[in-house]
């Protein structure tokens, strides 16, 4: 299975703007997902590999095959990529059996009856449904008819996955059982896949590497490691998992400890925060500060050496089952922290660790 490579990608409707120099490069065999906010081009640039759509310029390489390429002006058709397409909406046809589904990109493709057989039984083993062949789409729940998307698209051997939100029609517990068994076949059959999705912990749970992408620009490529440990942006910051964002100043240069001291709002409170490049005194900077990594403590003294002690104020606390969830206020600054227990008191300490804070000169913008 060769490697997609997409270069320089631009895109825009009606004067307006969708893809800004978009760049990645999915590698053989690879899970590689296409995250961020409702709206942001995701789509647009699947449907750009695909070739349902023709970007204004860049090139699109699947190996050493040249898709799109805009200058000169290169198109290959949809047909002609040989790339396998999942959507949302499963698009079964109503009227033909399970098998007579698969059977149809066959059928186009000059397969012959015996091999189209073997190969439609093949793929319907893969994901479990062999045994439902000739049923009619009606006959099937969301779960099963999306399995049967799934077998469709990878029935004639394509040379990349394509997968737009494909889940996202299922309720929350099937998704969460649909996820594990799409993870599974994909490293099964070991194809190049492209995945969609504005769900985070799909794009975490799922990926090899997760490309983020916010108002058609790409803002970070990495593993979901590197994504949730060192988000690029404090956009990315917020978008990925629950994380507090705190306006700030820096408030002295950088020490030899690593670490600089921040200033937080307006009230004079003080976070000791590991410092990143480019950070000088006196600059504005924004704190990023993951709701999981505070620990709130009845006692002060609980805080280790070198541990930022602040005092926050509870204005709520929701019972989630398995943790309680807090909103705070320290100064003027508004908190989310969690906690496995339950504080009674209306004044709380957050006990926080240089190294869990994330650093970013300039203010803030809310993510998307
Ligand atoms: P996503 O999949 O990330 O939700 P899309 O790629 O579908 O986002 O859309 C990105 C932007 O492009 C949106 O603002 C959307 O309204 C616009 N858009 C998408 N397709 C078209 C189209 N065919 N004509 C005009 N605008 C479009
Ligand atoms: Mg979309």
């Amino acid at each position: 299975m060769p490697e997609l490579v997409v270069e320089n990608l631009k895109k825009s409707f009606a004067g307006n703007a969708v893809l800004e120099d978009i760049g990645f490069t999915v590698a053989e065999g690879e899970f590689f997902t296409l995250l961020g906010p409702s709206g942001c081009g995701k789509s647009t640039t699947l449907s750009c590999v695909a070739g349902l759509e023709h970007p204004d310029s860049g090139t699109i390489r699947v190996g050493d095959r040249v898709f799109f390429d805009g200058d000169p002006r290169t198109t290959v058709p949809p047909e002609a990529r040989n790339l396998g397409l999942v959507f949302q909406s499963y698009a079964l046809w109503p009227h033909m059996t399970i098998a007579d589904n698969l059977a149809l990109p066959l059928k186009l493709r000059k397969v012959t009856k015996t091999e189209r057989k073997r190969l439609i039984d093949d793929a319907l083993d893969k994901v479990d449904m062999l045994h439902l062949r000739d049923r009619y789409p009606h006959q099937l729940s969301g779960g099963q008819q999306q399995r049967v998307a799934l077998a469709r698209g990878i029935v004639y051997a394509p040379g990349v996955l394509l997968l737009d939100e494909p889940l996202s029609n299922l309720d929350a517990k099937m998704r969460d059982q649909a996820r594990v068994w799409l993870k599974s076949l994909q490293r099964e059959v070991g194809i190049t896949t492209v995945y969609v999705t504005h769900d985070q912990i799909e794009a975490m749970s799922l990926s090899d590497r997760i490309a983020v992408f916010m108002d058609g620009r790409l803002q970070q490529v990495g593993t979901p490691t590197e994504i949730y440990e060192t988000p690029a942006t404090p956009e990315v910051a917020g978008f990925i998992g629950r994380c507090n964002l705190l306006a700030g100043r820096v408030d002295e240069a950088p020490s030899d400890s690593g670490t600089v001291r921040v200033e937080l709002g307006t009230t004079g409170e003080h976070l000791r925060v590991v410092r990143t490049d480019g950070v000088r005194a006196g600059q504005s900077a924004t704190v990023g500060l993951r709701s999981e990594r505070i620990t709130l403590a009845d006692r002060a003294d609980a805080a280790g050496d070198g541990v930022n002690v602040l005092r926050a104020t509870v204005k709520q606390c929701s019972y989630t089952g398995a943790r309680f969830e807090y909103e705070l206020a320290v100064g003027d600054l508004a908190l989310h922290a969690e906690s496995p227990v339950r504080h009674e008191g209306r004044e709380i300490n957050l006990l926080i660790r240089p190294e869990d804070c994330l650093l970013y000169p300039g203010p803030s913008s809310p993510a998307g």
